[in-house]
């Protein structure tokens, strides 16, 4: 067990569970199938008190700790069930939490905390993703509004999303400087367009869209924090926190593939004997434990260090890039030991697998990662 949790997170998580199994499982092949996993369930999720775990209660949020948020990513992790776009909606909250003005954390935190509004993160474009200074989804100041014209790709809840953090230029003629986040409320909004579900590799529940805005016109109240040019500086200092929500999924799904993949082995059986008898299965079970073991130890101190508000950003991107290189390489060999059945979609490693390739891309490349924690040498 590790060792954050105490008895009443372990109460916690006995509904986690029981909610994850009752509601969403049975569910998943149905919303892989669809592309989305619904609005009801992310209600059901507000209900339970189960979104944004971490969020203080007078902003309408449970009031615990990164610990709440972690044994959902955890639950969901497990069993691959990564539609749910948990993560992106609570960094979302965390934008609001830590940078908005007191307005407008009580305008929109109880009411992503409920899951009446589900959120969204718009910061990659067409021409700028890890290069986050090319963006030119523009937000011109007109009187009391903004005007905003422009694209993003790759949008997880994108179809879903009621509330977009959208990174937007409030001035071109300077970098970094010119860059703010706008809080845009999607719900009948004109000139606001959601694209396609884009056609993943995996995480097939998932619903990834681009979204367009054309002359979309949103109240100047919208820009978070109230200043302009502040949006580079805010989306820097999340930075760790969202790096461990990724860490923390890929060692669930590490932790769910091996232990689908120790019952697989014991069953199964070829020339007569158990898989788990053949000295190949054994050694590579042995080494994949071994990783998760490792992978488990230090990202329970990282979680323990989130929770202290000292996990620092070069730690939280080893955390992100070394978990998610390991994730795709205990999942290959839990597909391996699978045979043709680690193949199939009806099988949850099959699953795990798929969902795990873009980990390493997306939450900033692993590439990105490795360039953070150099520089911090
Ligand atoms: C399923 C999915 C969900 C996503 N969800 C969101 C979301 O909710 N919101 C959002 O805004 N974005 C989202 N993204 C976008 C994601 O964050 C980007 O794809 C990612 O940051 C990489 O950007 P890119 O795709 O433009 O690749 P590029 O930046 O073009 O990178 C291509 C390759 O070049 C490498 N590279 C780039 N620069 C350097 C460098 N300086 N040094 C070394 N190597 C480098 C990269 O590591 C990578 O291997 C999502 C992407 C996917 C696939």
């Amino acid at each position: 067990m590790s060792p954050w949790m105490n008895d009443e997170l372990a109460i916690y998580r006995e509904t986690v569970v029981r909610f994850v199994e009752s509601e969403m499982v049975p569910h998943d092949a149905r919303w892989r199938e669809q592309h989305n996993v619904g609005a009801e369930i992310w209600r059901r999720a507000g209900e339970l008190g189960l979104l944004c775990a971490d969020i203080p209660s007078e902003y309408g949020g449970a009031g615990g700790d990164f610990r709440h948020e972690v044994i959902l990513y955890e639950e969901l992790g497990r069993r691959g069930l990564s539609g749910f776009g948990q993560g992106v909606h609570s960094i979302a909250a965390h934008y609001l939490l830590n940078h908005g003005t007191d307005e407008q954390k009580r305008r929109y935190l109880p009411r992503l905390a409920s899951g009446e509004l589900i959120g969204a993160i718009g910061m990659t474009e067409p021409g700028a993703g890890s290069d986050l200074q090319g963006i030119r989804t523009r937000a011109e100041r007109h009187g009391a509004h903004y005007v905003i014209n422009g694209s993003k790709i790759f949008i997880t809840n994108g179809y879903l999303a009621g509330l977009v953090m959208l990174v937007v230029k409030t001035d071109t003629t300077l970098g970094a400087k010119g860059t703010s986040i706008l809080l845009v409320e999607t719900h009948d909004l004109p000139g606001y367009r959601v694209g396609r579900f884009l056609d993943k590799v995996g995480q097939r529940a998932q619903d990834t869209t681009e979204l367009f805005f054309e002359d979309v016109r949103v109240p100047a109240e919208c820009l978070l924090g109230a200043t302009e040019g502040k949006g580079f500086a805010q989306l820097m200092s999340d930075l760790p926190y969202e790096r461990m929500i990724v860490a923390v999924q890929a060692m669930a799904a590490m932790e769910g593939g091996l232990d689908e993949t120790v019952r697989y082995v014991k069953g199964r059986k070829a020339f007569g004997k158990t898989l788990l008898e053949f000295q190949n299965a054994r050694f590579r079970l042995a080494e994949a434990a071994t990783i998760v073991r490792v992978a488990r130890t230090f990202i329970d101190r990282c979680i323990q260090d989130v929770v202290d508000g000292k996990l620092d950003a070069a730690t939280a991107s080893m955390a992100k890039w070394w978990s998610t290189d390991m994730q795709q390489q205990v999942l290959d060999e839990c597909v391996q030991l699978h045979g043709g059945y680690g193949y199939m979609n009806e099988y949850l490693v099959a699953r795990l697998y798929a969902d795990a390739r873009v980990t390493r891309i997306y939450g900033g490349t692993n590439e990105i990662m490795k360039e953070l924690i150099a520089r911090s040498l």
